[in-house]
């Protein structure tokens, strides 16, 4: 700032400073409070782009629901007091939780590859608000190439159809193999899987023509190839997503809460079907996310869901990563 413009700032605030009137001594005088204004609910923002190397990265929020918990969903097999004694030294409330719901659209310059839809129309206003948000954030369904499903539970393939049509019209598809089997099988149409499977029937299965099955590690698209993380479905899919030396870590469904699923690794969690390999794939996940320093996509990570993973001795814990530009 030039000497002459400090100046002039200067006598400007003198002026002003001279004229001034205290806001509270307007009150007292009975005139309006300029401040007036309605109070509009709480608000946060539903996508967020970064770069990867040569890829941008858009974390797009398809919304939030608030449940009873984290007792006994995270914690299955501990006491309700250890649950909220963890979450109230983490600042959470010790018996309300919100689950959050964060698909990924990854564009590596050549194709838009979309990662999980979201929850299903019917879980609105409060989820299932996936294409309101891809369009916010400059995007539109049609565009997208690719979705990848990481998983096969509702809140992951609740969106790929609307009104019986699929949402993203020119897209291919690409999940595990394993996943697909598990799903499609007419055996999970009774017992405890039915009501997912029947979801499976009505949004993946008319899809399956065009899709393309991993195996495990293979690549879906270049820079991008699975990760095998089983168990907490029986082939749920981690993804790693490279441009440039830049590495980013998708993990689906691997932890499902910042703080239980993270720090405790070990806790049983009620949506984790095989409680054991979820716990183990959680630690192999961890320990290289960890290890390498890779930021972390997750979906059920607090938004923008983008972090990192610490570990110190055994302990594991999330380090949000922030609005950063680039990852
Ligand atoms: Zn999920």
């Amino acid at each position: 700032m030039s000497a002459q413009r400090m100046i002039d700032r200067r006598s400007a605030l003198g002026a002003l400073g001279g004229a001034a009137v205290a806001p509270w001594v307007l009150a007292a005088s009975g005139r309006a409070a300029r401040a007036e204004a309605p109070l509009m609910g709480a608000a946060r923002p539903n996508f967020y782009r970064a770069q990867l190397g040569g890829f941008e990265v858009t974390t797009l929020l398809d919304g939030g629901i608030a449940l009873e918990g984290p007792h006994p969903i995270f914690g299955q097999d501990q006491s309700a007091e250890a649950v909220q004694e963890l979450a109230e030294a983490n600042f959470l409330p010790p018996t309300q939780m919100e689950i959050v719901f964060t698909p990924v659209v990854v564009n590596t310059g050549s194709e838009l590859v979309l990662f999980d839809s979201g929850n299903p129309p019917e879980r609105r206003p409060g989820a299932g608000n996936l294409v309101a948000a891809l369009q916010a954030a400059g995007f539109e369904p049609g565009q997208i190439d690719v979705v990848v499903l990481t998983h096969m539970h509702g809140d992951h393939i609740g969106g790929l159809m609307a009104d019986g049509a699929p949402t993203y019209p020119n897209a291919r598809y690409v999940t595990g193999q394993t996943e697909y089997d598990f799903w499609s099988s007419e055996e999970r149409l009774a017992g405890p899987t039915e009501g997912n499977a029947k979801l499976v029937q009505a949004n993946v299965v008319p899809l399956a023509q065009n899709m393309t099955f991993l195996k495990d590690e293979s690549e879906v698209v270049s820079g991008i190839r699975g990760l095998a993380a089983h168990g907490h479905t029986p082939g749920h899919m981690a993804y790693h997503i490279e441009s440039d030396g830049r590495r980013l870590l998708l993990w689906g469904d691997t932890a499902n809460h910042f703080v239980m699923s993270v720090q405790r690794p070990d806790w049983h969690v009620r949506f984790d079907m095989d409680k054991e390999m979820s716990a183990a794939t959680r630690k192999r996940i961890f320990d290289l996310a960890a290890t390498d320093r890779i930021p972390v996509t997750g979906y059920h990570m607090p938004f923008p869901a983008v972090g990192y993973i610490d570990k110190t001795g055994s302990d594991y814990r999330w380090v949000p990563g922030g609005f950063q530009s680039s990852l």
